[in-house]
């Protein structure tokens, strides 16, 4: 513990800068946030046009993830939440698979309790998993050798069909990776997450997360946006301050980097996770639901361009003005289309998985894009046996310290875990 109150220099203001210069703040510590953007949030950003939020990428939020039940004030956020399962289109058919123990719907038990896209057996294991799931501790979960997502479904016996039209798709779009060869930790762990809980949007839009986080630190003025750190100053061998692009410097008793990946490896030479997972979102407008459910709808198919649809306004009918409905359209990866040639090839896809349903298809032929999305780094991949080996909140260089998703894992949670557990290095000694 610490004696007294430090200047600390934060890198980055998304939700792992914000999460630790709020517990900073609170300490009492002389907090100041370099954030190279036009405003906070870092991946967690919403845009609002005409009305409409435009989250930057299709994301949500887990309402069961420790982290945020323990730092946000949930209620304030105004969740609004997804029904468990999904649609799942294939061969111009679609058919729901849920959690029969928690959907609300009883239309959509009976279609996933009958459909024969997934084997019946398929099904009873789904939810043996689940509820195994829901007992374990996260420590159980993550304990033990790992392997892939898709070498543990085979362990657990599911038959190639089920792997392909449900978890592919699904945990394809939660991983931004359908190869399924992420950890399977991290499977466990959102299968855990999202048994015992749902995924959720703020009313406000994701973006709110992170004005929720800051709204302390914004009070007291110690957020500096347009100001991009380009280099670490060292003293001696430690680190004493930094050095933003404008040639400004500033000196700090701790400086901490809370930044992505990539931009850590400007500033530092540390090993990092150097893989990314990159991500595009299509958004449209549209006068009518083309769907009902409260679900995303995933496209099975082997030559999936889009991965998942989702029409937001079903889940958070304030995500569009009054009598307008919202579409996202998650795409894994950044094709190499331009924006016209994208919103056609995505549309012909959306006609793929709609077809048969002259409602829908009636209801989409009038939807109008509103934007793109195109993010190049979303996530770092994060194969089997990555975790232990990720860096700590500590580095080898005195006056460095490392408050982001990659000391943890590639989520909002691991962001604001790794945030808070970096603070917790600074906590002052009350006598
Ligand atoms: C499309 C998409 C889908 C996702 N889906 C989910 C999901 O469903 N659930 C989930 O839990 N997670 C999801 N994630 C991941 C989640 O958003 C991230 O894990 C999390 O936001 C990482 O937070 P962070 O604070 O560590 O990093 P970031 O959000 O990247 O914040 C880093 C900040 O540092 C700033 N910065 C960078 N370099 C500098 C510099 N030199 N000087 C000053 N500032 C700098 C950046 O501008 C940024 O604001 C998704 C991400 C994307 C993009």
């Amino acid at each position: 513990m610490l004696q007294r109150s430090q200047r600390i220099i934060i890198i980055g203001a998304g939700v792992a800068g914000l999460t630790c210069g709020r517990v900073l703040a609170a300490y009492g510590h002389q907090v100041t946030l370099f954030e190279a953007a036009d405003g906070i949030g870092g991946r967690v950003r919403s845009d609002h046009v005409a009305g409409f939020t435009l989250d930057r990428g299709f994301q949500v939020l887990f309402d069961s993830y420790p982290a945020i039940q323990r730092l946000l004030d949930l209620p304030a956020l105004a969740l609004r939440r997804f029904d468990p399962g999904a649609l799942i289109a294939l061969n111009g058919q679609r058919t729901i698979l849920t959690d029969p123990l928690r959907d609300r719907d009883p239309a959509a038990l009976l279609t996933a309790i009958t459909t024969p896209i997934v084997p019946f057996a398929d099904k009873l294991r789904t939810l043996q998993l689940a509820l195994a799931m829901r007992r374990s501790s996260i420590d159980e979960i993550l304990a033990g050798p790992d392997t892939t997502t898709s070498a543990f479904l085979r362990q657990r016996g599911f038959a190639d069909t089920t792997i392909d039209t449900f978890f592919r798709p699904f945990y394809g779009g939660i991983f931004l990776d359908r190869s399924l060869e992420t950890s399977a930790k991290c499977f466990r762990f959102n299968l855990k997450m999202l048994s015992s809980g749902h995924a959720v949007l703020p009313a406000g839009g994701m973006g709110q997360i992170a004005a929720q986080l800051a709204r302390p630190l914004l009070d007291t003025g110690c957020i500096r946006l347009h100001s991009r750190v380009v280099a670490l100053l060292y003293e001696n061998g430690r680190v004493v301050g930094v050095r933003l692009a404008t040639g400004e410097e500033h000196h700090a008793d701790a400086v901490i980097i809370a930044t992505a990946a990539p931009d850590a490896r400007h500033l530092v030479d540390l090993p990092l996770p150097a893989d990314g997972l990159a991500a595009t979102t299509i958004y449209f407008s549209g006068n009518r639901p083309i769907y009902r459910a409260r679900k995303i709808v995933l496209n099975a198919a082997a030559d999936a361009l889009v991965n998942s649809a989702q029409l937001l306004t079903n889940v958070a009918p304030e995500y569009a003005p009054a009598g307008k409905h919202l579409l996202s359209v998650a795409i894994l990866g950044t094709p190499a289309l331009d924006d016209a040639a994208l919103i056609r090839a995505s549309l012909a896809d959306l006609h793929r998985m709609f077809a048969g349903d002259r409602t829908a298809l009636a209801a989409l032929a009038a939807y109008q894009p509103l934007a793109v999305y195109r993010i190049p780094f979303a996530q770092f991949r994060q194969p089997p046996g990555i975790h232990p080996i990720l860096p700590s909140n500590h580095t080898d260089r005195p006056g460095l310290y490392l408050a982001a998703e990659f000391t943890e894992a590639s989520s909002i949670n691991a962001a604001m875990i790794s945030g808070e557990a970096c603070a917790k290095l600074f906590e002052i000694d009350p006598l």
